[in-house]
C-alpha cells in the first residue's frame, strides 16, 4: 500500500485549511509588543509574596572565584558540577529568598511537572532519591531542590534576595564587578550566568488593565493570603468570589481545576485552547526503581532527548522510545507505527507526508479527548485545539477539561481575539462585561525579548561594550556559552545551544561542560579566557544556517511565545538552539568532543 491508498479517519485537506484560518485569524502586527513588561505602575505584579525572612545585610565588596548568576535547577546543577570538580571558592546570586527558580515562583495551585519526574529531576542518583510517583508536583521539586543546595553546600557564602543589576568587566584586574540592588560590588574571576528563558512574567497590554480595583495577581506570584489553601489545593478564600482567570497555557492548565472547585463562579478568558493530553500519573514501580543500575538517570535523560528531538540516540535505536509511556512519546510511536505499516512501500521522500499525518493523528487523539470529556458540545468544541502538535508547549493533565462541566464555571471563548478590556469591575470580550472580584493572570513569561531585558541586568565587556549593544540584531556566540569581549563569562541557556523539552538535561550537560573548563583555568592559572570573533563567526552561522521549519512552533503554527508571536523576526534565527529543535544530542556531542580534545579550539587563553 502507497501512502496515497492509506485510510485516513480524517480529513487532511479540511485540517489543513483549518489550521492556517486559526492562524491566520490570530496574527497581530504588534507581536511581542502587545505585551506589558512589568515595571512602573505594575511593578507590584512582581514583588515575592513567598519571603519568609527579609535579608537586611551590609552592602559586599569582596571577591570569589566563580560567582553563579540564578539559583534555579540550572544554579543548582552548576554549583554541584563546580563542586564535584573541586571548585570551592563559589557564590550564587539569587533574587529569590531560596534555590529553585521556577519552582520557587511558580507555587499557583496544581503546580507540577509534567517532565516523568525520573527524567526531569536534578540529580537523583547523586542524592540517592527516587521520586514516589511518575511526576513530582511543585512542593517535591522546591524541596529536592533545596536538599540539592544543602548537599553541594551551596547556602554557604550565597547572597538571595539580591538582584544583579550591572556586569563590568575590568581589563587590568581581569576580574568581573558585580553590582546588585544591595549596593554590592562583588569581584569575580569567573561569571556563570544561568538566569533561566522563562523567568520574566508578563502582563497583556490589555485596554483599561490598570483601572481593575478588584483584587488581582500573576500567577507566578500566586496570592494565597487572599485564596487560602496551598499549591495542593484547599482555596477557600474564594467560596463567596467571582474570579476570572486570562489565558490557557500550560499554567492555566494546571490551576484552573482548582479554581473551578473553589471559587463561587469562575469564567476562564481563552485566546488560544491549549492541546491537553493525557497524563496518567501513578506511584512508581518499585520493582522497577530496585532493578536500576548506576549512570541510569543520565541514560534515561539521553534517551529521552533522543526521541523528543526524534533524531538518533542510543546505538540509534527507536526500541528506546518505549521504556517511555507518555504523551511526549506518543507522536513518535505513531510515526513509527505508520512507517512499519507502510514496510516496504515507503518511497523516498514520503518521510515529510508520513510526519504530517502522524501529527494529524496525534492531534485528532487530542481533539477527540474533548469530545469524550466536555459535555456541552459548543464549548467542547471551542476547547479543541486546531494546530499541528508542538506549535504550543504540550499539556498533561487529567483535572482541566471535566471542570468545564461544572455550573459555576464558564469559557468565555474570545475567538482567538483576546480579551478586549478590563474595566474598574471586569472583563470584557464581545461587548459583554464579566464582573469579577478576582482577576488572575496566566499570561505567561518573557520569551522573545532581548536577552539582557530578561536577565534584568547588562553586561560592559571589554572597551566598554555592552552586551545589549552587541546582541541587538541577535545572539552571536561560541557553543551558546562564550562571546568575544566578554572574557571569563559564561552562559548556560538555549539560545545557541541545547533545546530539549527536558530542560535540565541541557542544563546540566552546560554545567558539567563549564565546570570541567573552569576548573581548568583555575588549575592552570588562566586569568583570561574570551572566544576568538572566528570562532563564534562560525558557530553562529552554523546556527543561522538551520532551516526554520525545524524551529519550534514554526511559520505555519499559531502565534505564540514559541514562534515570537508569528513574528518573522530575523533575529529568531540567530537566537534559535543549535540544530533547532532536533540538535540537543548532536550539541552534546560536540561540547564532549570539544573539552575532552582538551586543547578548547577558538579560545583565547592567557
Ligand atoms: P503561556 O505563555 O504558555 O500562556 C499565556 C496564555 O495567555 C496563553 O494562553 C495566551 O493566549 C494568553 N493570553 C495572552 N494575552 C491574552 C489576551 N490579551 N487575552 C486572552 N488571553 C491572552 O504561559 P504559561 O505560564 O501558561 O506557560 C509558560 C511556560 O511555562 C510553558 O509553556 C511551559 O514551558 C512552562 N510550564 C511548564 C510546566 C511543566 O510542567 N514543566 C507547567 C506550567 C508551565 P495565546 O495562546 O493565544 O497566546
Amino acid at each position: 500500500m502507497s501512502i496515497s491508498e492509506t485510510k485516513e479517519a480524517f480529513d487532511p485537506e479540511y485540517l489543513r485549511q483549518k489550521y492556517e484560518e486559526e492562524r491566520v485569524k490570530r496574527l497581530r502586527a504588534d507581536g511581542n509588543e502587545q505585551y506589558q513588561e512589568m515595571r512602573g505602575d505594575f511593578s507590584h505584579f512582581i514583588d515575592d509574596p513567598y519571603v519568609e525572612n527579609p535579608i537586611n545585610r551590609a552592602p559586599l565588596e569582596d571577591e570569589v572565584n566563580v560567582a553563579i548568576i540564578g539559583g534555579g535547577i540550572g544554579g543548582l546543577f552548576a554549583g554541584a558540577r563546580l563542586r564535584e570538580a573541586g571548585v570551592e571558592d563559589i557564590r550564587v546570586i539569587e533574587k529569590a529568598s531560596d534555590f529553585g527558580g521556577t519552582w520557587y515562583w511558580n507555587r499557583y495551585p496544581g503546580a507540577a511537572c509534567d517532565i516523568e519526574a525520573y527524567t526531569y529531576l536534578p540529580l537523583l542518583e547523586e542524592l540517592d532519591y527516587m521520586p514516589p510517583r511518575k511526576y513530582a508536583d511543585a512542593q517535591e521539586i522546591l524541596s529536592h531542590c533545596q536538599n540539592v543546595a544543602k548537599k553541594y553546600r551551596l547556602y554557604d557564602n550565597a547572597c538571595m534576595q539580591t538582584e544583579v543589576e550591572k556586569l563590568v568587566w575590568d581589563e587590568a584586574s581581569r576580574r568581573w564587578t558585580i553590582y546588585t540592588n544591595r549596593d554590592d560590588k562583588i569581584k569575580a574571576r569567573f561569571v556563570l550566568m544561568v538566569n533561566g528563558p522563562l523567568n520574566r512574567p508578563k502582563l497583556p497590554g490589555i485596554k483599561g488593565i490598570s483601572k481593575f480595583k478588584g483584587h488581582t495577581f500573576h500567577t507566578s506570584r500566586w496570592d494565597y493570603n487572599y485564596t487560602g489553601g496551598n499549591s495542593r489545593g484547599g482555596l477557600t478564600g474564594l467560596k463567596d468570589k467571582r474570579v476570572g482567570i486570562i489565558g490557557t497555557g500550560a499554567t492555566a492548565i494546571q490551576c484552573v481545576s482548582y479554581l473551578g472547585e473553589s471559587a463561587k463562579q469562575l469564567y476562564v478568558f481563552q485566546r488560544t485552547p491549549s492541546g491537553v493530553d493525557f497524563r496518567n500519573d501513578h506511584p512508581t514501580d518499585s520493582e522497577w526503581a530496585a532493578g536500576l543500575k548506576p549512570g541510569w538517570q543520565k541514560q534515561r535523560q539521553k534517551d529521552f532527548t533522543a526521541v523528543i528531538s526524534g533524531r538518533g540516540g542510543r546505538r540509534g535505536e527507536i526500541e528506546q522510545l518505549d521504556q517511555f509511556d507518555d504523551a511526549w512519546v506518543e507522536m513518535g510511536k505513531i510515526y513509527r507505527r505508520r512507517m512499519r505499516e507502510l514496510g516496504s512501500d515507503v518511497q523516498p521522500g514520503d518521510a515529510g507526508r508520513i510526519y504530517e499525518f502522524a501529527n494529524f493523528e496525534k492531534m485528532e487523539n487530542v481533539r477527540n479527548r474533548v469530545e469524550d470529556i466536555v459535555e456541552n458540545k459548543e464549548v467542547a468544541e471551542a476547547l479543541k485545539p486546531y494546530y499541528a502538535f508542538m506549535c504550543k508547549r504540550p499539556c498533561l493533565d487529567d483535572r482541566y477539561l471535566p471542570t468545564f462541566n461544572r455550573d459555576n464555571v464558564q469559557l468565555v471563548d474570545t475567538d482567538g481575539q483576546g480579551v478586549e478590556a478590563i474595566t474598574e469591575t471586569g472583563v470584557i470580550v464581545d461587548g459583554v462585561e464579566y464582573e469579577v472580584d478576582c482577576l488572575i493572570f496566566a499570561t505567561g513569561f518573557e520569551v522573545g525579548t532581548d536577552y539582557t531585558r530578561r536577565a534584568g541586568y547588562d553586561l560592559i565587556g571589554v572597551d566598554g561594550i555592552s552586551l545589549e549593544e552587541k546582541w541587538s540584531k541577535g545572539m552571536i556566540s561560541y557553543f551558546g556559552i562564550h562571546s568575544h569581549g566578554f572574557p571569563n563569562c559564561l552562559l548556560i541557556g538555549n539560545g545557541q545551544a541545547a533545546f530539549t523539552a527536558n530542560y535540565p538535561d541541557a542544563l546540566d550537560e552546560g554545567a558539567l561542560h563549564t565546570a570541567h573548563l573552569i576548573k581548568h583555568f583555575l588549575d592552570n592559572n588562566i586569568s583570561r579566557v574570551d572566544a576568538t570573533e572566528d570562532a563564534e563567526m562560525a558557530w553562529t552561522a552554523a546556527v543561522v544556517g538551520t532551516k526554520a521549519v525545524t524551529m519550534m512552533g514554526g511559520s505555519t503554527c499559531t502565534p505564540g511565545y514559541y514562534n515570537l508571536e508569528g513574528q518573522h523576526d530575523p533575529r529568531s534565527r540567530y537566537n534559535q538552539p543549535y540544530g533547532g529543535m532536533v540538535g540537543a544530542n548532536k550539541y552534546f556531542e560536540k561540547l564532549a568532543e570539544f573539552r575532552d580534545g582538551g586543547k578548547f579550539p577558538g579560545l583565547e587563553l592567557s
